[in-house]
């Protein structure tokens, strides 16, 4: 069997309980290091091969997988984050369907989560943003028609932006022509969240790539612009006193 797990952001203990135990079991785990944290080769058993996918190709990874399979050896296949994220995972899926090799799939915290952590805030803000839309500055990487970051932007809600870290004047231009966000609209990079060496640095949409540089930040960082980070919110509806939903009445 093939596991593929999502490691969670950083932090080694920020791994699921399953995801733990699926290390602990597999004959041979391939892991991606370029952002997996090493730590959570700890939970391998005795005798587990490991592979770093860093500098492999996908057929490689597969190979070992297919081989893996062949003498009944358990794999995982260790993601960052959520795998369901920029983790190249269908493509590895529809290999092993093409191939006939049994895989499943367990998630993780994704790094999202690990910077809403690491600042302490709520993306979801009553009155400020009821969305949260990921997306990346098309780069090396297009992103699709449609997708642009300044259309992305036009909405004014909250934003996280993975995979941009190095293109910071370009995203500031980009979310300032959406027309939403003013260059004094909040902004956060966070840089390893939740690993041991997190980073926060708290700016506005027009001083994220001043930021940046000054803390010479290029690369594992997420981007999280809007106004949650701001000060201005309503309270929610679900525990204010005077409000009656399916678990508790309006107090008199
Ligand atoms: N599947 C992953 C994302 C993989 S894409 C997830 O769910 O988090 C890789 C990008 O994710 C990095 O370039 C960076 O933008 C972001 N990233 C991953 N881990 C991070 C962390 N701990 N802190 C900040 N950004 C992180």
């Amino acid at each position: 069997m093939i596991h593929f797990i999502g490691a969670g952001p950083g932090g080694a203990d920020l791994i699921t309980v399953r995801g733990a135990r699926l290390l602990g079991e597999a004959d041979c785990i391939i892991y991606a290091g370029s952002l997996v944290n090493p730590a959570l080769l700890d939970y391998k058993k005795e005798g587990c091969a490991v592979y770093d996918s860093a500098g492999m190709t996908m057929e490689e990874v597969i190979a070992v997988m297919a081989e893996n399979e062949k003498s009944g050896k358990d794999t995982v296949r260790l993601h960052t984050g959520d795998p369901c994220l920029y983790g190249a995972i269908r493509e590895q899926m529809d290999e092993l369907d093409r191939l006939g090799l049994p895989y499943d799939d367990t998630p993780g915290v994704s790094s999202f989560c690990g910077a809403a952590a690491a600042l302490c805030a709520e993306y979801t803000l009553p009155e400020v943003s009821q969305s949260v839309i990921i997306t990346r500055m098309a780069g090396r990487t297009p992103v699709p028609e449609g997708e642009e970051l300044r259309k992305m932007a036009s909405h004014g809600c909250t934003m996280v932006l993975f995979l941009s870290t190095g293109l910071l004047e370009d995203v500031e231009k980009e979310l300032l022509s959406g027309g939403a966000y003013t260059a004094d609209t909040p902004a956060a990079i966070v840089y390893k969240a939740t690993w041991p060496d997190e980073k926060v640095f708290r700016c506005t949409v027009g001083t994220l790539a001043k930021t940046a540089k000054e803390n010479h930040i290029t690369k594992t960082a997420l981007i999280t612009v809007g106004g949650f980070l701001g000060d201005q919110y309503e309270r929610s509806k679900l525990y204010d006193p005077t409000f009656t939903h399916g678990y508790r009445e309006a107090c008199k």
